[in-house]
């Protein structure tokens, strides 16, 4: 396999996606130079201190400056922004590509905002934790996990291949998707979870206030591994929410009818139904974490 080389690359939000991206670049080959671009000077600071980043500034369009490859890696809502913001300096063949959890409304927003000789390729890598900014950035963060690319027919074939390689390079699975299949899909897998586990935590928070009792000092595992998600960054969920709104929004409605069945079988103490439904759930969970 060819190995794929940037000279220069601006990483655009160095923070758990952006720096761990830039990290294993920096370690693995295909980047030279890594410039950081952001808002705050702290988080730039600390990416510098971690050797994330070999120079940052707060100007997306001084950092983009000659560089043949630019991530994108802010929340959802601030992709066509930025990518707005560097439009005018970049070069004839660079490449622009982003981490976005969301892929048809990035895709709407961004492809008009393209000049003639600079492509845009979408994707979505499928790793993470709950924690955010440079601190939270990992080394070997995507190996062996997938990653989504989703083109469109606008999207130049050899940019396409090029960021096939850059994900290949780090460790990552491959997968060529439609960006409407994407995000129906990651709205069940991914964003219903996130949405239940910041409403679990709320439900458990109103019935403490109602009943004037604490509750959360008598849970345990179950409750920790369940909510773990709900630790991650609000400003990047109330935007995935945003910009996924209708997959979203789906997914609740199916989610709500499972709960609701639940609830009867409960109600009218049908064990033979609980059963049902939880020996159904385990059967598929043990199934899908026995094949890894
Ligand atoms: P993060 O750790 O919060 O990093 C985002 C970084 O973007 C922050 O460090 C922030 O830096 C910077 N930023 C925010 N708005 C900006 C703007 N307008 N211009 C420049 N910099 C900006 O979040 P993340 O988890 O890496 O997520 C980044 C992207 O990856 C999101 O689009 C998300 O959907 C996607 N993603 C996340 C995960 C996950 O599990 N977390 C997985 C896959 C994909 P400042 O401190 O300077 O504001």
């Amino acid at each position: 396999m060819k190995k794929t080389f940037f000279k220069k690359v601006a990483i655009v939000g160095v923070g758990l996606i952006g720096g761990s991206l830039a990290l294993d670049m920096k370690r693995l080959g295909p980047a030279g130079h890594v410039v950081g671009i952001g808002r705050s000077r702290e988080n730039l600071r600390i990416a510098e201190s971690r050797k994330i980043v070999d120079s940052w500034t707060t100007d997306p369009a001084r950092g983009a400056e000659g560089c043949s490859l630019v991530v994108v890696a802010v929340p959802v809502k601030s992709v066509a922004r930025v990518v707005d913001s560097i439009m005018p300096v970049l070069d004839k063949g660079t490449i622009v590509t982003d981490v976005g959890s969301v892929k048809e409304k990035i895709i709407e927003e961004v492809e008009p905002l393209l000049k003639d000789g600079v492509s845009f390729v979408p994707a979505h890598p499928i790793a993470g934790t709950e924690h955010s900014g440079a601190g939270a950035a990992l080394t070997g963060l995507f190996k062996d996990k997938k990653c989504i690319i989703t083109p469109t027919p606008a999207t130049n074939q050899e940019a396409l291949n090029t960021i096939r390689e850059l994900w290949q390079e780090v460790g990552s699975q491959v997968v060529i998707m439609d960006a409407k299949l994407h995000d129906i899909i990651l709205a069940g897998v991914s964003h219903l979870p996130h949405v239940i586990a910041y409403s679990l935590v709320n439900t458990i928070a109103s019935m403490e206030e109602k009943k004037g009792q604490t509750l959360l000092e008598f849970s345990a595992g179950g409750f920790r591994d369940f909510t773990r998600i709900a630790s991650s960054s609000p400003e990047m969920w109330a935007d995935i929410c945003s910009m996924n709104r209708t997959a979203i929004l789906d997914a609740i409605e199916e989610f709500q009818r499972t709960l609701e069945e639940l609830k009867e079988s409960i109600a009218r103490d049908e064990l033979s139904a609980i059963k049902r439904a939880f020996e159904r759930a385990k059967k598929i969970r043990d199934a899908h974490i026995a094949d890894g």
